[in-house]
């Protein structure tokens, strides 16, 4: 990727005009919600970060409407999740296949439900945020070149004003499923088509289902409802004779009639202010690294939307990328950077795995083997614990990464919101940073980084900034500062260390 061949031009028609260069540290290409995120992230720990958007106005179309626990928690982590939640209405379990429930109320976690609310929510809090850490949004530019050399990458936009370019250490592809960076630099992106015709309506229901959230599937179709909160509600629907049609267009005769035979009602279907169709693919790029460039969020991995994953696992990228790629230029080693892959690769690969069991599972056709699965689905839905790993799976928060050979089964997981003695561990992330979190009573050594003090009995902590454990032991060991200066540049003298913290 350093030689010159790898110059890129997504549309040719620039050549090589002579324009002048804006430099930052990482670009990021895309303001959905991953984009946003990774420049939050980046613009927290003080570096400077350029998103471009081609979109004049943030996007008011609402694909994602379910946000999960985990990802409110890494939003709590930056104090967004209240508002959030308050715009929003709260599920605490997931009703499937008439009488399947899978219950998130017992998550580990202090947000035990699935938040419903549009995506253009979560993506304004987040582009919001992102300006309000010092992030740059540029709207109205289309990214049509990128050029990297051994250094440094160049990208060219195209606004208003004419080509802008800009140069950085690093890109961030955050430009969604069809990633024009992708396709400029010719990575494959294997997998394949799953459901050719998936239709989108938001609509009026006068007689609204029970619960928060329902998914009905018979043979020939299956139907999705959940409330946005203010009288509207979301219906996702599937049709065999749609997808095996796909001249077939919906009207909202042929939603109501999905509704009929997946529901058994129509729940009073009424005014539909909004329908789309979408193609569900499943794909994932073989690495999220390209030289200088990395890949978040659909420009990543794309999936069935059954499972409310693609969103929260964009925003939990740009999360674990964000703050290496800050370490990595205040000069930590290159490990910090190739953690990303390492880390976030599998967890895509599970979601592709999870997501895709599912949708299969609501496309059965024959009679005898939807029984076969309504029976085998209950069952599973009523142990307890294997429910319970279904939720903490699906919710992000049962999700974890590698941890080094011998180390506590902790580390790698994400941390629980301890209380402390300066309030929650949540909160006190919010500044970002590396976290110690001492035993109760434990002498505070000099450790470059913010050190708090948790009130119930337990293990000291080293906390990344993504919230995921680094370190468990005993504080006055000092072990904690090797982990520290693993992942950062920040040195503390071992001895001085251990000498502080036994005085
Ligand atoms: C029907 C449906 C329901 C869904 N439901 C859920 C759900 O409940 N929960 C969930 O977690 N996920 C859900 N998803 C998935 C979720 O919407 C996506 O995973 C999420 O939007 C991905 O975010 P992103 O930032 O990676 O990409 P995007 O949101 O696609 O953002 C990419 C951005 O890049 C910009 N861009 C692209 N090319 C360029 C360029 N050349 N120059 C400049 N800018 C560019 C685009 O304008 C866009 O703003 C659903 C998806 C669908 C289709």
């Amino acid at each position: 990727l350093t030689k010159p061949e790898r110059f890129a031009i997504v549309k040719s028609t620039f050549g090589d005009m002579e324009v002048n260069v804006e430099e930052c540290d990482v670009v990021v290409i895309g303001a959905g919600p991953s984009g946003s995120m990774l420049a939050a992230e980046v613009a927290l720990a003080g570096h400077r970060v350029v998103v471009i958007e081609k979109r004049v106005e943030t996007s008011p179309l609402s694909r994602a409407f379910g946000v999960q626990a985990r990802t409110l928690e890494a939003l709590d982590t930056r104090g967004l999740a209240d508002d959030l939640i308050a715009g929003g209405t709260t599920a605490p379990m997931l009703s499937l296949w008439r009488g399947a429930e899978l219950p998130l109320s017992s998550l580990p976690s202090r947000f035990p439900f699935l938040l419903v609310t549009p995506q253009a929510e979560v993506d304004g809090a987040l582009e919001r945020s992102a300006r309000a850490n010092g992030a740059e949004i540029v709207r109205g530019a289309e990214v049509v070149g990128i050029e990297e050399s051994d250094d440094h990458i160049e990208v060219r936009a195209v606004t208003a004003e004419g080509i802008r370019t800009w140069r950085a250490r690093y890109l961030v592809a955050a430009d969604g499923a069809h990633s024009a960076v992708r396709a400029s630099l010719g990575l494959p992106f294997p997998g394949k088509v799953l459901l050719r015709t998936i239709q989108l309506a938001d609509a009026r229901l006068t007689e609204p289902p029970r619960d928060v959230v329902n998914v009905n599937a018979v043979g020939s179709c299956f139907a999705f409802i959940a409330p946005f909160g203010d009288g509207w509600y979301r219906l996702i629907l599937w049709d065999r004779e749609h997808e095996a049609d796909e001249r077939l267009s919906f009207d909202a005769e042929a939603i109501r009639g999905v509704l009929r035979r997946a529901m058994g009602t129509d729940h009073g279907l009424g005014e539909i202010r909004w329908m789309s169709r979408f193609q569900s693919d499943e794909r994932q790029l073989e690495n999220y690294r390209s030289g200088r460039i990395f890949f978040v969020g659909d420009a990543a991995h794309v999936h069935s939307p059954a499972g409310a994953q693609g969103l929260n696992t964009g925003v939990q990228d740009a999360l674990n990328l964000g703050w290496k790629l800050a370490a990595d230029l205040d000069g930590a080693g290159p490990h910090v950077l190739e953690s990303y892959h390492a880390e976030r690769h599998p967890i895509g690969a599970l979601v592709l795995r999870s997501s895709g069991a599912m949708i299969r599972m609501m496309t059965v056709g024959p009679k005898p083997a939807r029984l076969i699965r309504n029976a085998v689905v209950r069952r599973v839905f009523s142990t307890k614990r294997i429910a319970g790993r279904i939720a903490g799976m699906f919710s992000g928060v049962g999700l974890r990464y590698p941890a080094p050979r011998g180390a506590d089964r902790l580390v790698g997981t994400r941390a629980p919101d301890l209380a402390l003695a300066e309030g929650r561990l949540f909160e006190s992330l919010r500044g970002g940073g590396f976290r110690l979190v001492l035993e109760p009573g434990a002498s505070v050594p000099d450790t470059g980084i913010r050190v708090v003090t948790r009130t119930d009995p337990g293990p000291a902590l080293l906390v990344r900034p993504d919230g995921y454990v680094a370190w468990v032991g005993v504080s006055a060991s000092g072990d904690w500062a090797d982990v520290l200066k693993h992942w950062t540049t920040t040195s503390t003298t071992r001895t001085a260390q251990v000498r502080q913290s036994q005085r």
